[in-house]
């Protein structure tokens, strides 16, 4: 049988990874659905120096299932976490949300450093 390739990358493809949203609901509980996309917790971050994301957009990639989120500046900011404690509006828990992408992140062989 024939090995199975990324699209036009020519790279075999490995098990398929859960989706982020599932990954963050399973080691958090947090269903990343309840946002509500009201921005409070990106205005939260008030010193977005040397951040590329605001804290809405990293769920919102995470919902989307976009990798690109595991490498973010923001993910991995410790600034960012501490905002991110007690700053939704809609009960989530995003500083959980937060380390368990780190932690899918370092499972996945992805930090901030690879970029
Ligand atoms: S504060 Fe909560 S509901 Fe509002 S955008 Fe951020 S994650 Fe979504």
């Amino acid at each position: 049988m024939a090995e199975m390739t990324d699209a036009g990358a020519g790279r075999p493809t490995g098990p398929r990874l859960p989706s982020l949203r599932m990954v963050v609901l399973a080691a958090t509980g947090q269903d990343l659905r309840r946002c509500s996309h009201c921005s409070f917790c990106s205005d939260a971050l008030k010193e977005t120096a040397g951040l590329d994301l605001g804290l809405e957009m990293v769920l919102q990639l995470a919902v989307i299932n976009d990798e690109e989120v595991l490498t973010s500046r923001t993910l991995w900011s410790d600034r960012a976490l501490d905002a991110a404690r007690h700053a939704c509006t809609s009960g989530l828990d995003i500083g959980a949300v937060l380390l368990a992408l780190r932690d899918e992140a370092r499972q996945r062989g992805l930090t901030e450093e690879v970029k």
